[in-house]
């Protein structure tokens, strides 16, 4: 087990690569603390990884799933401090929390770009200035930060994506600086196509082109995302501070 006895704090994880994530670090050995907007797609989360996790023998609790909303201050600030009064403590956080809106710029409307920032990369600095003074208070901890390669690359009809996800690079790297200092890595991973709902409005004929510029052929599997997302929460990452990983396939070589 690799994360075993960690706490960790996953938005958006009641559905998609989140998740996917949600089990695999419970599997890990993880305490899990689930910050989603839907009630039931978040319980119904917690239910599946109870269900197949065993080891509540070994000291592993039962994730905690908490509603909220992280664009939301407030809600995100409440969700934080409910699972650290849970789980006393809190060492990583996967800012997974995401949205599409997509439209080409002549035709964005304020409240799809709003509405994209917000989540992605407001909500990403609201969990992550709430986790904060925790982990900077027990002097070790792991901010994971989901941005994507339309952050790196750009990608037609994504301007709000592409806004919201290079910010979060840029903010991976400020923090990188001002944590690394306190014990904390913060780092980011910029995924491709990963096969989840997120990419339910790609028309069919979209996806095969897409397929196509894939070296490796293929979509990814939200799994595939999990792994890495265990990967930098680990001890075998402990050197890696404020890098940019890509898993995309070789898409954007
Ligand atoms: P999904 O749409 O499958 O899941 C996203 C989850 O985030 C949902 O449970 C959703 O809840 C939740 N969420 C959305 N907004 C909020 C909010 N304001 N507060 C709390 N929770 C919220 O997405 P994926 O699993 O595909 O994506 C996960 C992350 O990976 C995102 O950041 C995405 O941008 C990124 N990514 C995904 C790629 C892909 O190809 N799938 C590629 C590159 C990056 P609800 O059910 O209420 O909508």
């Amino acid at each position: 087990m690799r994360l075993k006895g960690k706490v960790a704090v996953i938005t958006g994880g009641a559905r998609g690569i989140g998740r996917a994530t949600a089990l695999r670090f419970a599997e890990e050995g993880a305490h899990i603390g689930i910050v989603d907007r839907d009630r039931e797609s978040g319980e119904a989360a917690v239910r599946e990884i109870t269900s197949r996790v065993t080891g509540p023998e070994n000291g592993w609790r039962t994730p905690l799933f908490v509603q909220a909303d992280v664009t939301k201050r407030d809600e995100a600030q409440q969700a934080v401090a409910k699972i650290h009064e849970r789980f006393r403590r809190i060492d990583v956080l996967l800012n997974n929390a995401g949205i599409v809106l997509d439209a080409q710029l002549a035709k964005m409307s304020e409240e799809q770009f709003d509405a994209v920032v917000s989540v992605n990369l407001k909500g990403t600095f609201n969990c992550t200035q709430a986790v904060a003074p925790i982990m900077i208070a027990q002097g070790s901890g792991r901010v994971i930060n989901v941005s994507s390669i339309v952050g790196l690359y750009g990608n037609f009809g994504q301007t709000s994506y592409a806004a919201a996800k290079a910010g979060v690079i840029g903010m991976t790297k400020v923090w990188a600086r001002e944590l690394g200092r306190k014990g904390i890595c913060v780092n980011a991973v910029a995924p491709g196509f990963i096969s989840t709902d997120m990419l339910n409005g790609v028309p069919e004929k979209v996806l095969h082109q897409l397929n196509g510029k894939i070296p490796l052929g293929r979509m990814g599997r939200p799994e595939e995302l999990a792994g890495v997302y265990v990967f930098l929460a680990s001890k075998d990452a402990d050197y890696i501070n404020g890098a940019v990983l890509t898993v995309d396939g070789g898409m954007i070589l």
